[in-house]
């Protein structure tokens, strides 16, 4: 290859690409990428782990990815296993977006170029490169979705006159995820104005992310306080719960299950509350298909790989990725140049065309919710 003559001419042997780009070339065949997920409990990140590798495989790089069941030493471990073994470059998902300082450091010692996934690295300057997509729109398409489910915003996101009120409840994502707060921050922005207006109540009054924060994103611990908002708040046969802002598909279907048992039906039709969500998980696709979840945000994982495998290839043809932001992701120390992508509301209307046409999902899939 091209890559792999100009690396021989170069001479350059091991060591890293050099953090901050301008670096010497190196063969991705010479290349062993580290890259660090957090969990395989949510099927968005399994499918990041394989598309990250696979696209990496393709492009030359040697492989060592390793998922952290949530748990964050495990996380440090593996990321310093990784130093240790000779990691070029490093592509990392946190799970707690301030806790691997000391990994960082230690790679950027050693002129590892550290690419954050997703989640932004908060609080060192040993990160150089984030690839995400656009995480405060991102909210805001989660707030549109549940305004268009309520009936306040017509499908092209203009305002209907419907003027409610409508009960909801807010959850919020892990605060140690730098994403929980973009999340919320776009859909809070989006709401105030109609809570102003009345035309949303919030009857619990929690509306702050840490009074709706959900650690480590947990289905269980979602389910847990939509039940007691249900017990303490809408006792009364009035208080009707109509919509629900949650930020990730796990959570949502812990919400519906809550609110399944408490007797809202079982379709929105019959009575269940909108909810929103995020990640287009099958189980939540197959829910909104058949009327029971509202909404989801898609976010191609597939072209987050592949922006995570461009960013690797520039730094291993001692390049700086390509940034299309250097203005919105200030990480503590220093803003980060980012690479943001475009996601897109999913309703039952889109299934097809978003998800299905391209191939994401397959009809099959769609219809068992597996
Ligand atoms: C990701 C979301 C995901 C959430 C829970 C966030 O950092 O951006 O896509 O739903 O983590 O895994």
């Amino acid at each position: 290859t091209l890559v792999g003559a100009l690396a021989a001419c170069g001479g350059s042997g091991a060591g890293g690409a050099g953090a901050g780009g301008g670096g010497e070339e190196q063969a991705p065949e010479d290349m062993t990428i580290g890259v660090a997920m957090p969990t395989q409990t949510s099927e968005r990140w399994i499918a990041d782990g394989e598309a990250v590798k696979s696209g990496l495989e393709e492009a030359g790089f040697e492989v060592d990815l390793q998922f952290a069941n949530d748990d964050i030493p495990t996380q440090q471990q593996q990321i310093d296993q990784m130093i240790t073994k000779g990691a070029d470059i490093l592509v990392v998902a946190s799970i707690d977006g301030t806790a691997l300082g000391n990994q960082l450091k230690a790679a950027a010692d050693q002129d590892i170029p550290i690419i954050a996934y997703d989640r932004l690295i908060n609080d060192t300057e040993n990160v150089d490169h984030y690839v995400t997509f656009d995480n405060y729109n991102v909210g805001v398409q989660q707030a549109t979705s549940l305004l268009q489910g309520l009936g306040v915003l017509d499908g092209e996101g203009n305002e209907t006159g419907e003027e409610g009120p409508f009960n909801i409840e807010l959850f919020a994502g892990s605060l140690d995820d730098n994403n929980a707060h973009f999340f919320w921050k776009g859909a809070m922005e989006t709401l105030q104005p109609h809570i102003d207006a009345g035309t949303l109540v919030v009857p619990s009054g929690q509306t702050s992310i840490e009074q709706a924060a959900t650690l480590r994103w947990s289905q269980e611990t979602a389910q847990k306080r939509m039940e007691d908002l249900l017990t303490a708040h809408y006792g009364g046969g009035s208080d009707q719960l109509d919509g629900v802002l949650s930020p990730y598909d796990g959570i949502s279907r812990g919400i519906i299950t809550a609110l399944k048992n408490a007797g809202y039906g079982d379709t929105i039709e019959a009575g269940l509350p909108v909810t929103s969500g995020q990640d287009a998980e099958i189980a939540s696709v197959k829910l909104i298909n058949d009327g029971v979840q509202y909404a989801t945000i898609f976010k191609d994982t597939r072209k987050l790989a592949q922006q995570a495998v461009a960013a690797a290839t520039s730094y291993a043809e001692g390049e700086e990725p390509e940034a299309n932001d250097t203005e919105s992701y200030d990480n503590g120390v220093k803003v980060v140049p980012s690479y943001l992508l475009e996601s897109d509301i999913v309703v039952k209307d889109n299934i097809q065309s978003l998800l299905i046409d391209s191939e994401y999902w397959t009809a099959e899939e769609v219809e068992a919710g597996q």
